[in-house]
């Protein structure tokens, strides 16, 4: 099965283990027990973190209420807020290396690949200060004579904050700088796969002057932590980035309190390519969409509907691309794509691969575990899969590994249905020459975001989210910023006539 040779770079020697620590009310706390990452790729311990239990959680809930009470941050004002933020900003850029190398090694995911996600996330930092001066509402000075009516917004308060482990530092700049910029305070759990990154950016905030209790972090589990998380009392709003699965459990369990919950959630993105196309540049894109982070994204476009016309023609130029792709170890700052994150995902994105075949999809390439010369053993090969029909598995749910699934289509309703089947709507895109074309599909491509001739571009300025189970409210530009505001109508008399009694005088 395994046609590609792969040439493991010299390998650096790598960082002694990182401990990692809870934060809690402005200190670090040890866990009575803790829990260890072994790297995907390198197949070595490299964090111990401590294990956080509900009594953590609830201390780290109490300083984040505390806090928020306080008003040693909800109440200073922007201009100071936003002073912090930028801050941070700079020290993310001075720690960049350093934190990018812990994430490899945690996620499996290539150092190039960890260091623009790092570098990235300080203009993310960047433009939530500046949304932090920008905050208004709006007044109404035409409700009648005597009165004024003024819509001010307000911090939602505390908000528990849990991101997944594929892209940990990033994710989690899509969602802390914007809270802080609103005035909330914060309780933070990373995923169990990838602590360390989140750790490292506590340490960056208390070097920058964050007030004590402001941002809380607690290192740990699903269960309890994340539990406690979504269904206390005294949170305000859940964000959630991770699975449909347990964005649903987040849901239920935070019913009980009817917490507001932003979910960013999985996705089965399609690319759909017309015959008048630039074919070579959506190729690369396609190449690019599947394989990135090792295609464990939620924008990953896990399904090509190209026309069929040109379909051969174009899974041939994919398939070529795909034997050029860099694979192998993360570490190597050549390298395109890394390790799976653990074996037992890997196992599951054999499976697809494997029940596909069984049900009659034409394996074009790859299709198995790949070896990588001294490391592992966690790597997957380039896996281009034809023949699919939307009914299979593998065309329907979340793979989320470097497997890339080709359907056909004869007209652009067909693509546009093909589109829309599916549950999920993160993301969608179309590469045509014909603007018409374009827009007709973006107007009616079912997704919270929409490419024309380019995939995964993000930009501060605009909304990230899905509709349908691919989450709900929005991430990032000013959508996002206002996820963590409150509104508030102020009504006011303001003239100098008495105000109407209601209790008639001679009653
Ligand atoms: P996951 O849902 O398994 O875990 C995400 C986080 O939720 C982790 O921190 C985990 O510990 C926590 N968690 C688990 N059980 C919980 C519970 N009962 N209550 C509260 N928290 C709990 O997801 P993952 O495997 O870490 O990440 C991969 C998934 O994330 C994919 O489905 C991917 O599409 C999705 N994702 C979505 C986006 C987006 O923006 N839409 C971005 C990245 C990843």
């Amino acid at each position: 099965m395994n046609d590609l040779t792969i040439n493991t770079a010299i390998q650096t020697a790598l960082p002694a283990t990182f401990l990692g620590r809870h934060l809690i009310d402005g200190n670090w706390v040890e866990g009575a027990e803790t829990f260890q990452r072994v790297s995907p790729s390198h197949d070595t311990v490299v964090s111990v973190s401590a294990k956080g239990d509900a009594a953590v959680t609830a201390d780290a809930i109490a300083a984040a209420r505390k806090a928020f009470d306080a008003g040693v941050w909800s109440r200073i004002s922007a201009k100071e807020r936003s002073a912090v933020l930028l801050k941070v900003a700079d020290l993310i850029e001075a720690n960049v290396e350093r934190i990018a190398v812990q994430e490899t090694l945690e996620s499996g995911k290539p150092i190039s690949q960890a260091l623009g996600e790092v570098a990235g996330a300080a203009d993310l930092w960047r433009y939530a200060a500046s949304l932090a001066r920008t905050s208004h509402g709006d007044s109404h000075n035409s409700l009648g004579a005597d009165m004024l009516g003024v819509v001010v917004k307000d911090p939602i308060g505390v908000v528990s904050i849990i991101t997944p482990w594929n892209f940990p530092f990033w994710i989690l700049s899509q969602k802390l700088p914007f809270a802080l910029a609103a005035g909330c305070t914060v309780v933070v759990k990373p995923s169990e796969m990838t602590p360390s990154s989140t750790v490292m950016m506590g340490e960056l905030l208390i070097e920058a002057g964050l007030p004590a209790g402001v941002c809380n972090i607690v290192l740990g589990h699903g269960e309890p932590v994340g539990s406690v998380m979504s269904t206390h009392a005294d949170v305000d709003m859940v964000t959630f980035t991770g699975s449909t699965a347990v964005g649903k459990m987040i849901t239920e369990a935070s019913a009980g309190t009817l917490k507001k919950v932003a979910l960013e959630l999985g996705g089965k993105n399609p690319q759909v390519i017309m015959p008048d196309a630039d074919l070579e540049n959506a190729a690369d894109a396609a190449t690019f969409g599947i394989y990135f982070n090792v295609g464990q994204c939620c924008n990953s476009s896990s399904r090509i509907i190209v026309h069929e016309s040109i379909a051969e023609g174009f899974v041939a130029r994919v398939v070529a691309l795909s034997r050029k792709v860099k694979f192998g170890d993360p570490m190597d700052p050549d390298t395109q794509v890394g390790a799976i994150v653990t074996a037992e995902h890997q196992t599951k994105i054999d499976g697809y691969v494997k029940e596909a075949v069984a049900a009659g999809a034409k394996l074009e390439l790859g299709g198995g575990a790949l070896s990588v010369e001294g490391l592992g053993p966690q790597f997957y090969q380039p896996t281009v899969i034809s023949n699919v029909t939307p009914d299979m598995p593998i065309a329907r749910e979340e793979v989320f590994g470097p497997v890339l699934t080709v359907l056909t289509f004869k007209t652009l309703e067909e693509a546009i249905a093909l589109t829309n089947d599916s549950e999920y709507g993160l993301s969608a895109g179309i590469w045509s020459n014909d603007i018409h074309t374009c827009l007709e599909y973006a107007r009616h491509a079912k997704a919270g975001t929409v490419w024309t001739n380019t995939w995964m571009d993000g930009y501060p300025e605009l909304a990230f989210g899905g509709v349908k189970q691919s989450g709900q409210g929005r991430e990032i530009g000013r959508y996002g910023y206002d996820e963590f505001l409150e509104v508030k109508s102020l009504v006011m008399r303001v003239g100098r006539d008495s105000r109407k009694p209601w209790v008639k005088a001679s009653a």
